[in-house]
């Protein structure tokens, strides 16, 4: 009997790969365009690095944790997010000695036990991005517009950007205060875990995905309108800061975010086509996160976002690389002949695909025709004597007659398919 993958957790297979490259690729361009450096980290950290970082009450901790303990008896936990193991490193690493402001990019596999659906997985990527040491809004608005600047090198117009500010703890517990009470009202019309929230973690029912929870806390008071005067002013300088660079977005009075780490500017990059799974990208300012790890009293803000939820809004656009030239070969001198020939232009950095064992012309033909091979050409003993091939253009059938030479084939195909 085979052996399956767990539910939950997916192949990336090649049909999707050239998309993930794409993806990758061009974070990786306007994350350096942004000053900001790549970060590596374990996937297995200490079970206590997130539930301190994170929160004991969030839904991540409480429930969607991968936990296990180890031969040694340690307990670890397959990383659910990138944010904590980064700062855990940054701290460790001293990197705030080097440099004030630290600029920080990290990409890789995280870990939840969700109940698996399209654009929820179990074991999903996350691309995301970190500053650390900067009060100042004037960071929370470049961080913005990179994510902005982001989703437009993706092509991605439709995702909105929606921002709100979860005040600091000079003004959330009083806010807090007032949403237990509106909540506590309602009690018989939330669910069993907005219950629950009401005495944890409140402002999670404000997140709850339930309709009746939505329905009774649609008039729900908001933190936005309960700020202290410094988280205001905070945050009417990154909205004028957002004007200034003509950045377009919303503002959510209801956004809050899963963990608990979050301070003042918070954002999500929100999609209309992916039902309940709405969120391709989220983050939000962390100002007391650093030092609740053990490390020295520096801000922070960052965000991460979903690749396969991104993946799945470019799903229509087609990212394969096709062969520029297909050699179909006709007995063994030409094998030989052709085969010099493919890795002559394959040095070149182009791509040939060729027959490796033999088969007949037509099956070499429909080989090329699957492949989408933008040329092809025919190599057999004539073709040998008279250094001479026909180079045909797949899509019009239309034929050139050229020498058998590498460059004069790498200019015809380089030059024709405007390479
Ligand atoms: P959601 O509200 O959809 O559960 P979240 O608030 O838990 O998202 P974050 O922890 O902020 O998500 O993670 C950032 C991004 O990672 C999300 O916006 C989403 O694109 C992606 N993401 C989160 N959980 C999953 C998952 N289980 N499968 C796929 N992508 C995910
Ligand atoms: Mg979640």
């Amino acid at each position: 009997m085979s052996i399956n993958a767990i539910k939950g957790f997916n192949d990336l297979l090649p049909s999707d790969s050239a998309r993930w490259q794409f993806i990758e690729a061009t974070a990786r361009t306007v994350f350096t365009a942004f000053g900001f450096e790549e970060i590596r980290v374990p996937i297995v950290e200490k079970t206590e690095l997130f539930s301190r970082s994170i929160g004991d009450t969030t839904d991540i901790v409480e429930k969607e944790m991968y936990s296990f303990s180890d031969k040694g008896g340690n307990a670890l936990t397959l990383r659910p997010e990138g944010t904590a193991g980064v700062m855990r490193a940054f701290i460790e690493h001293k990197l705030h000695v080097q440099d004030a402001v630290t600029k920080l990019y990290y990409m890789g596999p995280m870990f939840r036990h969700e109940r698996p659906q399209k654009g929820r997985y179990r074991q999903f990527h996350q691309i995301g991005a970190e500053v650390v040491g900067v009060h100042g809004p004037l960071v929370d608005a470049h961080v913005l517009v990179m994510i902005a600047q982001l989703f437009t090198a993706l092509g991605l117009d439709e995702p909105t950007l929606q921002i709100n500010s979860l005040g600091c703890p000079d003004c959330r517990p009083r806010y807090r205060e007032q949403l237990i009470a509106h909540l506590s009202d309602r009690r018989s019309e939330l669910c069993e875990d907005c219950n629950r929230r009401i005495d944890t973690n409140p402002l999670r029912a404000l997140d709850c995905k339930v309709p009746g929870c939505q329905e009774a806390t649609s008039h729900a008071p908001a933190m936005i309108d309960h700020l202290c005067a410094t988280c205001s002013d905070h945050f009417t300088t990154v909205r004028s800061y957002l004007d200034a660079t003509a950045t377009p977005y919303q503002i959510n009075p209801r956004m809050v975010r899963g963990l608990d780490y979050y301070t003042r500017t918070t954002f999500e990059v929100v999609t209309g086509l992916l039902g309940a799974q709405s969120a391709v990208a989220a983050g939000g300012r962390y100002d007391g996160l650093v030092r609740q790890l053990g490390g020295p009293d520096a801000p922070g803000i960052g965000f991460a976002m979903g690749v396969e939820r991104v993946a799945l809004l470019l799903e229509q656009r087609q990212f394969q690389s096709v062969p520029a030239l297909f050699i179909a070969v006709m007995g063994d001198a030409a094998r030989i002949a052709a085969f010099q020939m493919m890795t002559q232009l394959q040095k070149q950095g182009i791509r040939v695909e060729l027959d490796y064992e033999g088969k007949s012309l037509k099956s070499q033909m429909r080989r090329a025709d699957k492949l989408a091979a933008r040329y092809s050409l025919v190599l057999g003993d004539d073709e040998l004597v008279s250094n001479t091939i026909q180079l045909k253009r797949m899509d019009d059938g239309s034929q050139q007659s050229l020498r058998f030479d590498a460059t004069t084939i790498a200019d015809a195909l380089t030059g024709g398919a405007g390479l």
